[in-house]
């Protein structure tokens, strides 16, 4: 990836401390323990870590579906108190399209429903983003007519029209053959460089288990050590893309991130991460 990623003086989204747990009758499961993270505007931030650390539980109270035990997370400086238009989730799974609307109705769908866009202005704008994924020619089609990939583009391309703050997005290519894998998150990258006439850069919040992709994908890192999840090392990651993929200091980065992810921390018994202790920070 060209480009550095400025630095604004507040972020656009703030994770601030963040615990939180999911409650059953006679068990608490801690999925986070105190989660601090900034995303600025056109960030390309990655949580990344093992299954299990807790990334699919903070997306999800990103998007403001689940409420922190404590700490608390901002957009634009307000804390976020539920769902809104403003962040849209794209999941791992293919079954996140209505079978029952076709691809352009799909891509309508959040349009209209949040009475964002006319019926009109929504068919152009579903039609105009369809084309940026490359499924102009199957706006007519149903789900169920498309490959996994194609799928997930729609899912994409139905996000992106919403033209949210926050894209976040949960693992959505781990479902897919390695090929298209790579495809997707080359496709990613270009529909973040973008044009100036969707409105520049999107701000990312990706989250992968794939140390090579968060290499890929991300130009911040968020590395999750698990059980509850805490931030282990913050690193950047804005001069790796597909083509370095393999180079030398690709693959160094990619040791040193399995190291922190997999390495016992460094802290005596006295001294728990959960004393508040900033986590290391990588320029
Ligand atoms: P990841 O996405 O990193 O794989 P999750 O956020 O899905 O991790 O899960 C974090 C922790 O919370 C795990 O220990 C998981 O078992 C637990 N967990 C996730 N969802 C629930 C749930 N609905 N009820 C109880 N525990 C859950
Ligand atoms: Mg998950």
């Amino acid at each position: 990836m060209t480009g550095v990623t400025p630095l604004h003086p507040s972020p656009l989204l703030a994770v601030d401390g963040v615990s939180l747990e999911y409650r059953t009758p006679g068990r608490v499961v801690r999925a986070t323990h105190r989660v601090s993270f900034d995303v600025h505007a056109a960030d390309r931030f990655v949580l990344l870590g093992a299954s299990g650390c807790g990334k699919s539980t903070l997306l999800k109270a990103v998007a403001g579906f689940i409420a922190p035990v404590e700490g608390e997370i901002r957009l634009d400086g307000e804390v976020v108190q539920g769902p809104g238009p403003d962040r849209i989730v794209v999941f791992q799974e293919f079954d996140q399209l209505p079978p029952w609307k076709t691809v352009r109705q799909n891509v309508m769908f959040p349009l209209r429903a949040t009475r964002k866009l006319g019926r009109k202005e929504a068919a152009e704008r579903a039609d105009h983003f369809l084309d940026k994924v490359g499924l102009s020619a199957f706006a007519d089609a149903y789900p169920h007519q498309l490959s996994g990939g194609m799928k997930q583009r729609v899912a994409i391309a139905r996000a992106l029209a919403m033209q949210p703050r926050v894209l976040l997005m949960d693992e959505p290519f781990a479902a897919l053959d390695a090929l298209t894998r790579r495809k997707m998150q080359e496709e990613l990258l270009a529909l973040w460089e973008g044009d100036e006439a969707d409105g520049g850069r999107f701000t990312l919040l990706f989250v992968t288990h794939s140390i090579e992709e968060a290499l890929v994908v991300g130009s911040r890192i968020g590395l999750l050590s698990p059980h509850p999840g805490r931030v282990r090392a913050e690193i950047n990651s804005h001069q790796f893309d597909l083509h370095s993929a393999g180079s030398p200091e690709f693959q160094a980065a990619a040791q040193r991130i399995h190291g922190l992810l997999f390495e016992a921390p460094q802290q005596s018994a006295a001294e728990p991460a959960s004393a508040g202790a900033p986590a290391r920070r990588y320029a």
